[in-house]
């Protein structure tokens, strides 16, 4: 019998709606390693539960690997989960797979590539494209109207609009990817997924992208999951940062306060491995190599060895970290004592069913 986790992603105080605009249930994403007939089986994602509020931008951190983009790919409805739902204001959007709803549902929920070089189609230019993710929008409009809603969309993304005339590829990368989110915004989703979005940009244009996340949150309210390996930048841009580590969130809470406090080992590993915390960069991958072996050796870790605790036997539920409601942990490091423990963190596997 598992504990399985509840949602214990408080919500930031601020914003009009306190209920999640996307919620996770048990997300689960089996994927056969090595071929049809190889039996061996790769967890890309274990029941992953998360709740995205309304005007709030998200974190996903975690080393390449960990199902970050898996869990994307699920949300946008690129790739169909084992099992668990993906909740969309309420309505669970596996279950309502008519066209209609599934039609609008993908215009609510967009994703934002890493590779903005790749994700613009090149024979186009910048007014075609933009204009077709309008028209498809569905609202008819005019022509002028339209026109109106480019150059509206090209002055939220901060860009020239000459630049409606030109080619992809004769636009920067940080054009690039100011015009793939403005492809998104033509949409008017409630929800972008961006996976990585600035990872392929120079660093002096890093900063501009996530400021425009930002001001998409601040100004339309817009939620955004951010994914990203840069711990920096999650600090820097997200209200929330959820840990990822081999298909399962082990950390989650305010970033500043999960990035002063980390409780997992995990994320611990992840915020020694930034070489500069006030520097938007990446991992020494040396360095990372050696504290990911330290933390992986199950040796270290104080249960392993104890029948009723050891981590690969018994599931960690999740666990308030001190007394933030909002910092939790899977970990059997912050199991409260025995009373506590049962204080409606954890519900019965059976009891569910
Ligand atoms: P991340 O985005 O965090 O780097 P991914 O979500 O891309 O991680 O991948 C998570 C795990 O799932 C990895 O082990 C990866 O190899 C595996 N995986 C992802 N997509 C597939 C697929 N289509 N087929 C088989 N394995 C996959
Ligand atoms: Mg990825």
């Amino acid at each position: 019998m598992n504990a399985v986790p509840i949602a214990t992603d408080a919500r930031r105080t601020a914003g009009p709606s306190s209920d999640p605009v996307v919620s996770l249930r048990g997300l689960s994403m089996d994927f056969r390693a090595g071929g049809l007939l190889s039996r061996q089986v790769v967890h890309a994602l274990r029941s992953v539960e998360l709740d995205i509020f309304r005007g709030e931008i998200v974190a996903l951190v975690g080393e390449s690997g960990s199902g970050k983009s898996t869990i994307a790919r699920c949300v946008a409805r690129l790739q169909r989960p084992t099992a668990g739902s993906i909740l969309l204001d309420g309505v669970d959007v596996l279950r309502s797979e008519r066209r209609r709803a599934s039609r609008s549902y993908r215009s609510k929920v967009q994703m934002v590539f890493q590779d903005p070089f790749g994700s613009l189609n090149p024979v186009h230019r910048v007014e075609y494209i933009l204009e077709r993710a309008v028209r498809v929008h569905g609202r008819p409009r005019g022509q002028r109207e339209i026109r109106a809603r480019l150059e509206e969309l090209m002055q939220t993304v901060n860009l020239p609009i000459e630049l409606l005339h030109s080619y992809p590829h004769e636009l920067s990368g940080g054009q690039r990817q100011r015009i793939a989110i403005a492809r998104a915004l033509a949409l008017e989703p409630t929800v972008i997924l961006a996976d990585e979005p600035t990872s392929m940009l120079d660093v002096s244009v890093r900063i501009g992208v996530l400021n425009l996340m930002r001001r998409l949150r601040d100004e339309q309210g817009i939620s955004i999951l951010y994914i990203t390996h840069d711990l920096a930048s999650a600090r820097y841009v997200a209200d929330r940062t959820i840990v990822m580590f081999a298909g399962e969130l082990v950390e989650g809470g305010e970033s500043l306060d999960l990035m002063a406090n980390p409780a997992h080992p995990y994320t611990q590993l992840l915020l020694s491995a930034v070489p500069d915390p006030t520097r938007i960069g990446t991992f020494d991958p040396e360095e990372r190599t050696r504290l990911r072996a330290a933390v992986l050796d199950a040796a270290d870790c104080p249960f392993d060895g104890d029948p009723d605790q050891e981590c690969s036997r018994t599931d960690p539920v999740r666990h308030v970290v001190g007394d933030d409601t909002h910092h939790w942990v899977r970990c059997h490091l912050y199991r409260p004592e025995a009373d506590v423990a049962t204080r409606a963190l954890t519900v019965d596997a059976d009891a569910d069913d």
